[in-house]
């Protein structure tokens, strides 16, 4: 690893919080000669979760999922980030355990390493304390708490953003590959073919179930296993946002005249027969590769949610980009409130990185660390912060947070959530690349187009 050596009368930039994406995002900062002030609240206070004073604890599984840099999202953005001098990939790799195609490490090796590094490192300075909200004086500060974000920075956080800027649950709704949807069974139209303000009448994705079908949806629901809430979650549901088995178990029609009600719709493919019930699904990305199930927030575990859901008509292959959930989390309506280097756009001065950005996972927090530490580094060094290229991993990413969602169609609850990275936030091919092979190309596509970045855009790459 390459070490840049600049003038020291460079006044710090401030991260808060030492977890996955503060500690990458601190690291990288150093790396081109930029003094840090790293503020971790751990061990003096902790959150609910973490167990250590480490840097970069892990705190649920040790798994970074699949390392396949030639077919799957999650490897292709472990490639980038060993290409882009990432500490988390380094101590990964160094900590890493027999664990199948998969990267899983050895947990406390893997903090222990990041927090040793970190700690030798000259240009970093750690202060071992909560910051309540970020003095005025600060004028480069990256915000790196992640979901459990202390109580005081969150209030914080939502006076500057705005008291629906900031989410504490994820209702989280599964999301579709829009290629896995059975096209002779469903039919786009919106209810009432109703355009609203940015759709054009025919905007969701319809399945239609008969009451035979309905009902065995409703006892596959009911009989289905479900995730328990953990104690630290203690206020479970908010209006509107009820988990789909939680409406069945208040009546067996609920869902049919909540979010599977089949009013204002014809199925073309049999236009005599009226559903019993719809399942709709809504466009998630700008790309319109992605679909959300409208309203099918659910605690069911992944395993049954896959299971049930592929009986509905025209999901029966359906390949989820996500599956559903409600847990307590603290993220941004990112798209509204940051800019595309991930600054605030009311108080530049602050940037935001990590799973508070509205990523998931450990890989993807530490990602954005990454290029949140680049940005405020390249920013400090009166260069101009450069991004990603929008069909590498880091760049698909970073579009999901600042750019690529959609507004909802209709007015009402935001409807931005928080995603891991997969292949249907990357630009589609637009060619005609066999089924088989696209996962291979997106791949080979976007490590050639990082080769590209770091060659001629990135002043500072590692070698
Ligand atoms: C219960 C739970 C289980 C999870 N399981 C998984 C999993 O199995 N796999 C996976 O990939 N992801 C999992 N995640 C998501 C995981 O938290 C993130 O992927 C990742 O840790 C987020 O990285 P981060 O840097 O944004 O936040 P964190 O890693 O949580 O780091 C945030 C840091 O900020 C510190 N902090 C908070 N407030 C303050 C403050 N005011 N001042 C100073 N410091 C502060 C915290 O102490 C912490 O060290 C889980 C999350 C939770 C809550």
């Amino acid at each position: 690893m390459t070490h840049l050596q600049r003038p020291d009368h460079l006044k710090p930039i401030h991260v808060v919080g030492g977890g996955l994406s503060g500690s990458e995002a601190a690291w990288q900062i150093a790396r081109r000669g930029v003094p840090v002030v790293l503020h971790e609240m751990r061990p003096d206070r902790s959150t609910a979760v973490h167990k250590s004073g480490q840097f970069a604890e892990l705190v649920c599984s040790n798994s970074f999922r699949s390392d396949d840099a030639e077919g799957s999202a999650i490897g292709l953005l472990h490639a980038e980030m060993r290409r882009l001098d990432s500490l988390v990939m380094h101590a990964a790799d160094t900590h890493k355990l027999p664990a199948g195609g998969a990267l899983a490490v050895d947990r406390e090796g893997f903090a222990a390493a990041i927090t040793a590094a970190i700690e030798s490192e000259p240009l970093i300075d750690i202060r071992r304390e909560e910051i309540l909200e970020p003095p005025a004086d600060w004028d480069s500060v990256i915000i790196a708490t992640g979901p459990l974000t202390s109580p005081a920075l969150a209030d914080a956080i939502r006076a500057l953003t705005g008291e629906t800027a900031l989410a504490f649950f994820d209702a989280i709704a599964p999301i579709v590959h829009r290629d896995s949807i059975d096209f002779d069974v469903t039919w786009f139209q919106s209810r009432y073919d109703k355009a609203g303000p940015a759709g054009s009448g025919a905007d969701y994705i319809n399945c239609p179930l008969t009451h035979a079908q309905y009902e065995a949806f409703i006892d596959a629901l009911l009989a289905g296993e479900k995730i328990a809430f953990r104690d630290f979650e203690a206020t479970p549901y908010f209006d509107g946002c009820l988990p789909i088995e939680v409406m069945a178990e208040r009546g067996r029609e609920t869902l049919r005249h909540g979010p599977m009600k089949p009013f204002g719709l014809t199925d073309p493919h049999r236009p005599d027969a009226k559903p019993y019930a719809v399942v709709q699904l809504r466009q998630d990305n700008k790309l319109g590769t992605l679909f959300n199930m409208v309203g099918f927030q659910t605690k069911l575990k992944h395993g049954d949610q896959v299971r049930i859901f592929r009986t509905i008509p025209g999901l029966a292959k359906a390949e989820f980009a996500r599956l559903g959930g409600l847990h307590r989390n603290t993220f941004l309506n990112s798209p509204k409130l940051l800019d595309e280097t991930l600054r605030l756009k009311a108080m530049p001065r602050l940037r935001f990185a990590g799973q508070i950005t509205g990523c998931e996972g450990y890989v993807e927090s530490a990602a954005i660390g990454l290029l949140a530490g680049r940005f405020a580094a390249a920013e400090r060094l009166g260069e101009r912060p450069l991004l990603p290229p929008p069909r590498t991993a880091h760049g698909a990413l970073i579009g999901h947070i600042t750019g690529g969602h959609i507004e909802t169609i209709e007015s009402g609850a935001r409807s931005f959530q928080p995603m891991n990275i997969n292949f249907g936030l990357f630009p589609p091919l637009g060619d005609g690349t066999a089924r088989g092979a696209k996962k291979q190309a997106l791949c080979a596509r976007a490590l050639a187009d990082l080769a590209a970045w770091i060659s001629t855009a990135v002043p500072h790459a590692a070698e």
